[in-house]
Order: structure tokens, then sequence, then C-alpha cells
């Protein structure tokens, strides 16, 4: 039985922790290795260790730091199977699932590939006589990163390549559901050339939570996971006097106008609210059918009751099991609820096995009708592979709705009218939005940028936000003297 390493300091070690949890495969409830809840003295020693680094790494030139990334790029394209490969086994995603977990996250890494770029600053030449004003940016020190079971690959890539191409040093503390994918993205790095220290990974639950956000030499946090845990990491963070961006949970709504292409909209609402379980955090959870557009939700219940959920090399498999038997129990309440609240169970994936693989925690897809605003299917996140349907008889119902929604992590809105989709995207108060685009997760070059309960902080994931959330802009004014110096002093605050 494997035993997830911590890496600190350049060295994968093992814990002397005695308290292990048990990494399972979710498909066939196997235990396939024990990560620890690292000590506090382990935790204490990373952070030495970024702390050290921070010193030497700030003024390697952003260049070769640069080059870094280039070379972990190739790296992680060459080794983007044996990745996916990890990942699917403790996640349960399907094949081409995991390796777009993976694929998304090297995205992310072609991003910090252009950092000179995004590092510079501004100047203004002759601000007053003789004298120059410019601003530089620089890193802030050492950075954490506290990240979910959902994207094992992606979330941790939104996060250490920036910060550690910016020049900062991590701490990172991955999911302990789905911890092998991280270390071995933490391995390539190494290989890629990464000083020792410069990235580091410590694993453990909330108590080793708590000690990295009271820690005095973190400096910034980011955090992707559920509701109650980034409001925690928020306040307790900032309370800390340190930076911090939360990114919480969802629900995501698409309008569907009845102007739309009826199987553009089928084809694309089934991956978008089944894909990987519904354990997206922009997985469509919420269809409101405009109009006559409520005569498609059949087809569409139809259309999504096909896809079967399997193991993750079942190529037929449209998706693979809940990530727990807790996260199964926890769905299957809420199916339960919205039967009870007197929704229409149009599909219903609760008593769904895969053969040969009993024990996996599956749940088939879920397509429920006569959805009311007061139902705890629709109130809460539910994460499973489950859609909720609601009617409404025009656009500013529907914008009514997804208004009234505390999350806005994204949306979308399928139409074939210009003036109804510019209304959506200029009133939805939501941060991300698709027009006939089921999931806008924007490209790296741009940010990742949810709204309300989705997300605390102010500087969003990837993108220019991120690099300056990474970074303290430093603003110099400077002269040189020269013979045309005014006499006297200047007992003003004004330059001249
Ligand atoms: P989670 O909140 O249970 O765990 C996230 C991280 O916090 C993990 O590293 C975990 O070990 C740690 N943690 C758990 N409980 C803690 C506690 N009490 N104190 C301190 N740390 C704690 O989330 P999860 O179940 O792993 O992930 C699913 C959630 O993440 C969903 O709600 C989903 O919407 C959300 N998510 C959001 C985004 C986004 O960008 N908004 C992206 C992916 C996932």
């Amino acid at each position: 039985m494997q035993n997830v390493k911590l890496l600190i300091d350049g060295e994968f070690r093992s814990s002397a922790s005695e308290h292990m949890i048990d990494v399972t495969n979710p498909a066939s409830g196997d235990v396939i290795a024990r990560v620890p809840d690292a000590l506090a003295e382990e935790t204490e020693q990373a952070v030495a260790a970024a702390k050290n680094a921070f010193h030497s790494w700030k003024n390697v030139p952003v260049t070769e730091r640069a080059r870094v990334m280039m070379r972990y790029q190739a790296i992680l394209k060459r080794e983007q199977e044996r990745i996916a490969k990890v990942l699917a086994s403790e996640t349960g995603k399907v094949f081409d699932d995991a390796m777009g977990d993976v694929w998304r996250g090297i995205e992310v890494v072609e991003q910090a590939m252009n950092a000179p770029g995004m590092m510079m600053g501004e100047t203004v030449e002759n601000v007053a006589r003789g004298i120059d004003t410019y601003s530089v940016i620089q890193p802030l020190g050492v950075c954490l990163g506290i990240t979910p079971f959902n994207f094992p690959a992606m979330i941790p890539l939104w996060m250490f390549p920036l910060a550690v191409v910016c020049g900062n040093t991590f701490v990172l503390k991955p999911s302990e559901q789905d911890p092998q994918t991280p270390v071995l993205l933490a391995e390539l790095f190494m290989e890629a050339g990464a000083p020792a220290g410069v990235l580091n990974v410590v694993h453990g639950g909330r108590e080793r939570v708590d000690q990295l956000l009271n820690h005095p030499d973190i400096a910034a946090v980011s955090f992707v996971g559920s509701v109650p845990v980034g409001k925690h990491v928020y306040q307790t963070a900032t309370a800390n006097m340190k930076r911090a961006q939360c990114f919480a949970g969802a629900k995501n709504h698409t309008v569907v106008m009845p102007d739309a292409n009826k199987q553009h909209v089928i084809n694309n609402l089934v991956g978008a609210s089944v894909g990987a379980a519904g354990q997206r955090c922009m997985a469509i959870s919420v269809a409101v059918f405009v109009g006559d557009a409520q005569q498609w939700i059949d087809e569409l219940a139809s259309a999504i009751a096909e896809v079967k959920p399997g193991v993750w090399d079942d190529k037929d498999a449209g998706f693979g099991p809940l990530i727990s038997n807790a996260a199964k129990e926890r769905v299957l309440g809420l199916i339960q609820s919205g039967k009870k609240e007197g929704a229409t169970c149009l599909v219903d994936g609760s008593e769904c096995t895969v053969e040969g693989y009993e024990q996996g925690h599956w749940i088939g897809p879920t397509v429920f009708s006569d959805v009311s605003t007061t139902m705890r299917i629709y109130q809460e996140e539910i994460f499973g592979p489950v859609l909720c349907c609601l009617c409404v008889d025009s656009l500013d119902e529907a914008l009514a709705i997804v208004n009234d929604n505390p999350y806005g992590n994204g949306t979308s809105i399928f139409t074939a009218s210009g003036a109804a989709a510019r209304k959506y995207q200029s009133e939805v108060s939501v941060g991300q939005v698709g027009i006939n685009v089921p999931i806008p997760v924007p490209l790296p070059f741009f940010s990742f940028t949810g709204w309300k309960n989705s997300f605390f902080g102010d500087l969003h994931a990837y993108g220019k936000q991120a690099v300056r959330f990474y970074t303290e802009t430093k603003t110099i004014t400077s002269r040189w003297p020269e013979d045309s110096i005014p006499a006297g002093p200047n007992l003003t605050i004004n330059l001249r």
C-alpha cells in the first residue's frame, strides 16, 4: 500500500504521522493509498523551507522562472496520459474527462510562461521637472493553496505555477480524497528544474489548514472548495491580515429561450449537467425553460437518461462514480427530498449500480421537472448528476430567478436572439456567462470570475487578476539632480 509523500524543501518524504487517511478508488471502493494527516512540525518545516527559498527565488530573473514553466509545460504534455490515469484511479473520472482536467491545468502553465510580459510595471517620464515615476511589481513571499477533490490537476495548476513564476514560493495543501495527482504534479515540477523549497506539499484536514492560516510567514491564501470551508478560510486568513481569494460552491442556471436551436440545447445540456457526475463547480444544475421551450424537457430528459455511468476506461461510460460514499448518501438524500417536496422525477438515478463494481459510489443521471425555488433540490448545491428543470413565461422571470439565487459562479443562455443574449449578459448577476455555450470556463488569459457566494475576495484566479493577487506594486519617484535644481527648501508636498 502506497503512503502518499510530503514534499518539503525538495525532498519527497514519508510523514511520521500515525494518523493516516484512506484514499479509495470510488468505482470499486478499494483502498489504493493512504495519505498522512501531517504533523504540525512537518507543516512548520514546509513553511520554513518556502520562506528560506523565497530569498533566492525572488531574485532569479523572471525569464529564468518562465523557462521553468516552459519545461514544465512540455513535461506535463509528455506525461498527460500518466497523470490522467492516476487522476482517474482516485477520482473515478472517465479517461477523456481526466485528460481534460490535466489539459485545463496545462493551459494555465502556458499563461505562466508569459510572466515577463505580465510583470511589466508602468512609467511616466517627467511627472514634474526632472522627476520620473515608475512602478514595479514584486512577489509577496510564501503563498498557500488549499484545493478540492473535484479537479486534482487543474486547480493546483490554477495556483502554484502563477504564484511561483511571479517570484513567490508555495505551500500546497491538496484534498485528502485524491492527493496522488497533486503529488505527481509536484514531482514533475521538480523535474522541470524548480529549486528546493519553491514548492512544498503537506497533507491534512482542518487542523493543518488552521495552522497554515494562522502562520505569520504565509502572505496570501488561495482556496477552492465548499462554501462553509471557504468562508472559514477567508475569515481566518483575513483576520490574520493575509490576502485571500476563496472560490466556493455553485448553483449554475442555464436559460433556454424558445427560439434556441433545440438540438444544440439538448446536446450541450446533457454533458453540462451530468458530465463528471455533476461534480463540477461550473456544472449546469438548473435549467430554466422560457415559454414553449418547456416542451423540450421530456426529450432532454430522455437524452440524459441515455448516458451511462461506468469505470474510467469504459469507452461507453459518460461519467464515473461520486467521490465517496458520504457524497453519494448526501445526493440520495437530496433526490429523496425532491420527490417528497413534490417535484416530478422524470429520470431517477438513485438505484444505479455498475456490474462488477457494486461497491462503487454510483448515482445515475437524474432529472426533475416541476421544481420550485423553495425546494431543497433547488436551494442546495447537489454536486451530483442531477438536473432541476423550472418553467417561466418570460426572460425577465428567468433573470429574476437567477439573480435571486445566492450563488454566482456561472450561467448560460441558449437563444437565437442577439437582443435577448445581450440583455441577459448585461443584467445577470453572475460572474461567468455563456451565450449558446453551456459551461463558460474562461481560458487563462482571462480570469475565473465567480461572484456572490461562489467567491470571497477581490482578485480572481489566473489571468491578469492572478498576477495582481500574487504580487505587490511598488511605485518609485526618482530625480537625478542636474544644474537646474531650484534654490531653497521645498516645504510643500508638491513635486517641483
Ligand atoms: P471542501 O470544502 O470539503 O474541501 C476543500 C479543501 O478544504 C480540501 O483541501 C479539504 O481538505 C479542506 N477542508 C475540508 N474541511 C475543512 C475544514 N473544516 N477546515 C479547513 N479545511 C478544510 O470541498 P470539496 O468537497 O473538496 O470540493 C467540492 C466543493 O468545491 C464544491 O462545493 C464545489 O462547488 C467547490 N468548487 C468550487 C470551485 C470554484 O471555482 N468556485 C471549483 C471547484 C470546486
